[in-house]
Formats: structure tokens, sequence, C-alpha cells
């Protein structure tokens, strides 16, 4: 195919797509999925290897936020059965850290609920850090704390933290209608704080609550102009008990055009699979690992991922390998800007961060929610309600059970 061809070699060279090739990817029938695959897949295998980098999330807050970002399941007056707790001590932080850490982790996501931490937050999760870096070597920490007023940005880098997460989430043009607390132009300005502090930028989008295809290229272009050192892909997990419960729309099929769309507009970044990976995929997940090269290990902020060692189970039986702590994430022209992720300069720092605040997606807040467990395997199309693909998560931080790691 003409389109697969050109894209490879634009994604080779890092040059910027049109607008109409994203979206002829994003309308490309399930005849060509493999083909859209094995395209996408070369400039995955050109920029990144078959390394695939595991996150680890740790939900320093849950719940009770003010916000109404209707995709959360921690949103305000969300009804969904989550865990509900308040700030984790460092001590507890980072022992849900090093299981994560221990199940091959290279990046901690510490991520809390709200519209933005207060300077008495800044300096908590900086004495978490701290704890977990005391006691961890190399690892790398990404904050997602919500939107930032000036200088926190500064003082969470003089803490120790490698990379801030904040999506976009969605589209401008719809912004408005999934959120009415705050605004799209307050999430690029917190983005741009973390860049200019010097913290390897993590933004990433939520698929699924609705959005067109060109919103959907409409918010990767912009991420593109922002220029994140990762970019968390999450896919709507529909909680019961927010407004967009029903909002049931993604296939595995779709979910693997969009993330081929999402390689070739920003081919040499890294691009996560975050929140509903499960839920959405399924099956078809060991697909998205020729596309995306990091994932989540284990559970989400809100919801459960499968085992942790399924995720390792999978990636070996892909023919994929998990990213050591002594291996930079990006390619070497990005690893060694300024706060760029990777870089060796910042401190271990391998890659981005997470989905992490801003989107609620779970996978990180900036979305703070998605999860999800998978297990069965019953088929569904979009529009069918999976609920039964949903567990609340009930183990891990702010609980006394163990988490999946
Ligand atoms: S995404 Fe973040 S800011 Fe929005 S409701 Fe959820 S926790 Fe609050």
């Amino acid at each position: 195919m003409d389109l697969l061809n050109t894209l490879v070699d634009k994604g080779l060279r890092r040059e910027l797509p049109t607008r109409e090739e994203a979206l002829a990817v994003l309308a490309t029938s399930d005849d060509d999925l493999l083909d859209v695959v094995a395209a996408a897949g070369k400039v995955r295998r050109h920029w990144f290897g078959r390394r695939v980098k595991l996150n680890y999330l740790v939900n320093l807050k849950s719940g009770l936020c003010p916000e109404d970002c209707s995709y959360c399941s921690q949103r305000l007056g969300s009804k969904a059965d989550i865990l509900k707790y308040t700030w984790l001590k460092p001590d507890e932080a980072s022992e849900a850290a090093a299981a994560g850490l221990a199940g091959g982790a290279k990046r901690v996501c510490l991520v809390a609920s709200g519209r933005g931490p207060t300077d008495r937050d800044v300096d908590r999760v900086s004495e978490t850090i701290k704890a977990i870096k005391d006691q961890n070597e190399g690892v790398e920490v990404c904050a997602c704390l919500g939107l930032l007023s000036d200088g926190q940005a500064e003082r969470l880098r003089e803490a120790g933290a490698d990379a801030y997460n904040h999506n976009l989430n969605t589209s401008e043009g719809t912004y408005g209608d999934i959120t009415t607390t705050h605004t799209y132009a307050d999430r690029v300005e917190t983005v741009q704080k973390a860049h200019a502090a010097g913290l390897s930028a993590c933004s990433g989008l939520i698929a699924g609550m609705g959005e067109t295809d060109e919103d959907l290229v409409d918010v990767v272009y912009s991420l593109r102009e922002l220029d994140p050192d990762s970019v968390p892909v999450n896919f709507l997990i529909p909680f019961e008990g927010t407004p967009l419960a029903k909002e049931w729309n993604l296939t595995p099929q779709r979910c693997l055009r969009i993330l081929a769309m999402v390689r070739f507009v920003c081919p040499d970044v890294e691009v996560r699979i975050a929140g509903g990976r499960e839920v959405h995929l399924r099956t078809m997940q060991p697909l998205a690992l020729h596309l995306a090269n990091s994932i989540f290990l284990g559970d989400y902020l809100t919801s459960e991922g499968q085992a942790g060692k399924a995720d390792l189970d999978m990636i070996a039986d892909a023919g994929f390998e998990v990213e050591g702590a002594d291996q930079v994430t990006l390619p070497e022209h990005r690893a060694g800007e300024a706060g760029g992720c990777g870089s060796h300069a910042s401190a271990g720092c391998g890659s981005g961060a997470d989905a992490g605040c801003g989107s609620g997606a779970e996978a990180g807040c900036g979305s703070h929610e998605a999860g999800g467990i998978c297990g069965t395997a019953a088929v569904a199309t979009a529009g069918e309600a999976r609920t039964d693909l949903v567990a609340v998560r009930r183990r891990g931080a702010g609980t006394d059970l163990a988490p999946n790691a």
C-alpha cells in the first residue's frame, strides 16, 4: 500500500505525516490491519528495537477529586466504588514502588488525584521521591499531580523527579465536553512548565470517549507539537458510576489502528499503552507491542490489570524483551536533550512518564483512571458493554493486600 510505504519512510526520517495520511490509517479496513501493524512496527523497531519499557503506578491519593473529568472514576460526584484514601506516607509509597521495581519496572509513576498540588503536597511528594530513590538506585520517578503552579515543577526537579505527566486527553475542540473545571489551555501550560523546568514531559490521550477520527488526529498532532518524551495512550474504561459509563466504543482492531497512527505521528517517542490495555485489546495485546514500546506493569490507579507475570510472559512470548535499567529508552538524538528522558545527564531517566494525571484514564493521572482486568475471552463488538472485564482495584497501595507486580 502506497500509504504505508510513505508513512514508514517518513517515520524513519522523523518527518510529520500529513493529517490526511494520519486519518487514512484510522480508516483502514480489517483486511489491511496486519499490514498497518507491520508498517508501524518497522518504525517502532527502528527507534526502539524490541525493547519494552515497564512502568509502575503508585496511586498516592485516591478519589475525592474536586474536578469533573467525565472519564475519571475519582471525579467529583463519581459513584464508582473505588478505593478512596488520602496521601500515602513516603515509606508506604516506597514499599509499593519496590514491588513494581522487583517485577521488572524501571520507572515509578507517582500519581495523586486532585486539581493540582499545594506547596505542602509538593513537599510530601518530594519526601516520597527521596525515599524511593534512596532505596532503589537508578530508578526513574515521574510525578503526576495535576496542574502545576509556578515554581512547582522546578521544586519537583530539585527533589529528584525525572519526569512529569499531564495528559491532553482529547482535542482542544472537544475538551469542554469532557471537563468543565479546567481548560485544555491549563493542561498545555502544565506540560510546558514541566518541560521548561528540565523534567522529561509525558503527555498523552484517552481514546474511546466518543471522539471523531479528526479529534484523535488533532490531539496527537498537538502532542507532537508539545514534544513530550513519552505519550501514554489510554483506552477509556467506562466505569460504572461515571458519566461515560456507556461509552463502549472500542474494538481491539480500532485500538491497534490508533496506536499505529500515534507511532507514525510520533515515531521516535516512547509510546506507552496505558489504561484499558487488557479491557480493549484483550487477546490482541501482543500485537500492540509491535506499535508501542512501553506499558504499565500490573495494576492501574483504580482498577486491576492482568497479573504482572502475565505481562512478562506476554512480552517474552511475543518475542520482545523487558528494557533493563542500564538501557536508555529514547533514541540518542532525543535522550541527549535537556530534560529529555533517557538523558545521561538527567539522573538515569530513560523515558518519560506515564499515563499520569491530567488525564484520568487511569494509567496515570492527568487522566487518572482506566485500569481493567483481563481474563475472559468473550468477543465484544463496539458498543457492547463489557463490564465483566473491569475490576476495581482492591489490592496494593491503600490496602493491606500485596500489590500486583
Ligand atoms: S483526571 Fe485527575 S483532575 Fe480529573 S477528576 Fe480524575 S483525579 Fe481529578
